[in-house]
């Protein structure tokens, strides 16, 4: 490769721009939300197009590089970053273009999920999201993706009708239920494993007429019968109900719960509803009305922001499912609560998701509570102590019996395993994937996220 300067190819017929370790913007561009795992590439291609992408597989392929793709950067593995690869970073391709007539809009694969809502809105429509605007639609959309609207209108991935995708062979291909429907079947649930997604075409929904936002917060005493009036909402609620219920501890080491009723119903069911939150309790209630993009920037004020960073995390995620004994269920967490450190936290959501006729997927489609511990911290010197209470944490959840070893939803994959890989998509589904792997990545360049390994 011919470049102007040493070691870089030659970018003159790059739309958008290659920063190195040595340019100014290079810290920035390679910060993303988990500041653990964000690494140090020796390229970071920030695409503004497919011939872009198309181009940075190129070079990745020249120069034996590693390969990460970047949508939103809030991929819980941290696959968006790696150490001395090549980044095609898609932070640059946002565009939302919205066809009201038909209720579907093309997106960028960069988009975030407040892009989508944004311009949505202004045509009196939505989109399927997660619960936050700026998590990225390529990585939501490609594995699963489950928020508000999930128990009404599906998986994120439910509501893709077409993808424009980059190969590793460097080929723009089409896929839906008409154009390469193998292809398609996998991109919703397994996406990240067969290429670039430089564009979707998506299905959106009416604006809901009413939703209600805010929180209850339950005394300590009140824990118990919140969260079993929060289980029982999650299990046999409406579809309009999706409530979040968080733990943590507070400041006088004393474990606290916040329930977040997210309610996108007519206001008889959300009164219902969030009644039912509140059986047998006495809750600070802050539950108000609000919009859904208000909704979604509760829990994320910052969400604009593009390039997030400065704090350390890790997740774990499981899947409870509702076929087993809640009330072993339920006890199993409230006895995680004493293990708390003081920027641990636990949530419990619903995973619920609609039928979509005629959206045959790999997405698993298993029904239950999804329980995820998180730790949040900002000194790397705290790495040890922090990373020990989570997987404290995780270790019992593991060894109940109670949980199951692999989450619900691809995308909430955090600590790659190939077994749990294997285990969420169920024998069949995965050994299907693995061929049609060898089929479009034989090479498995696209290993950054939650791989299935080609085979036959
Ligand atoms: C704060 C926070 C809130 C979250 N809330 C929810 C939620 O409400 N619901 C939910 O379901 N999940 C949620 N998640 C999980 C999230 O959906 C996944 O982590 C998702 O994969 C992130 O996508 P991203 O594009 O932002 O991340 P990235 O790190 O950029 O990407 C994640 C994976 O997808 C791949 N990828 C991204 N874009 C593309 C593309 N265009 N083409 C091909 N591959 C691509 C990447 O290579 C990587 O393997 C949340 C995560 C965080 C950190």
């Amino acid at each position: 490769m011919t470049g102007e300067r040493p070691g870089l190819p030659d970018t003159s017929d790059l739309r958008g721009s290659v920063l190195t370790p040595s340019d100014e913007g290079y810290e920035a561009a390679r910060g993303i939300f988990n500041d653990r795992l964000a690494g140090h590439p020796a390229m970071i291609v920030r695409c503004a197009d497919a011939a872009d992408v198309r181009r940075a597989l190129r070079w990745a392929r020249a120069e034996g590089l590693e390969v990460s793709v970047r949508g939103g950067g809030h991929g819980l593995g941290g696959w968006a970053s790696n150490d001395d690869g090549l980044v095609v970073d898609l932070t640059r391709m946002r565009r939302v273009l919205v066809d009201p007539g038909t209720r579907t809009a093309w997106i960028g694969g960069g988009a975030r999920a407040g892009d989508v809502v944004s311009e949505a809105a202004r045509h009196g429509l939505v989109p399927v999201t997660g619960v936050t605007p700026s998590v990225g639609m390529g990585g939501l959309a490609t594995g699963a993706g489950e928020g508000y609207l999930t128990p009404l209108h599906g998986y994120a991935s439910d509501n893709v009708l077409e993808f424009e995708v980059v190969t590793a062979s460097g080929d723009t291909v089409q896929a839906s239920a008409t154009q390469r429907p193998d292809l398609y079947w996998a991109l919703r649930g397994a996406g990240p494993n067969f290429g670039v997604v430089t564009a979707m075409r998506i299905r959106l929904h009416p604006l809901p007429e009413q939703v209600i936002g805010g929180s209850l917060t339950f005394t300590t005493a009140d824990i118990p019968r919140a969260t079993r009036n929060s289980w029982e909402l999650m299990e046999h609620g409406s579809p309009f109900s999706f409530p979040q219920t968080m733990y943590a501890r507070g400041g006088d080491g004393s474990p606290t719960v916040t329930v977040f009723p997210g309610h996108t119903g007519p206001s008889g069911v959300a009164a219902r509803e969030i009644g039912a939150l509140r059986a047998g309790t006495d809750p600070v209630d802050d539950t108000a009305a609000t919009t859904y993009a208000g909704l979604l920037h509760q829990l994320d004020p910052d969400g604009d922001v593009e390039d997030e960073g400065g704090s350390r995390h890790l997740w774990d995620c499981f899947h409870l499912p509702f076929e087993g004994a809640r009330g072993e269920q339920v006890d199993l967490v409230l006895s995680l609560l004493p293990s708390f450190g003081p920027n641990t936290m636990m949530e419990l959501w619903p995973t619920r998701p609609a039928e979509i006729v005629g959206s045959e997927s790999v997405i698993p489609r298993s029904r239950g509570v999804t329980l995820v511990v998180l730790g949040m911290w900002t000194d790397p010197a705290d790495d040890a102590r922090e990373i020990g209470i989570v997987e404290r944490i995780s270790d019992t959840l593991r060894s109940s019996g109670l949980v199951r070893e692999s989450p619900s939803a691809s995308n909430h994959v955090t600590v790659y395993t190939v077994n749990r890989v294997r285990d969420l998509y169920g024998a069949d589904d995965f050994a299907r994937l693995q061929r049609l792997k060898s089929l479009y990545d034989p090479d498995n360049v696209f290993r950054n996220c939650y791989n299935v390994p080609p085979g036959s």
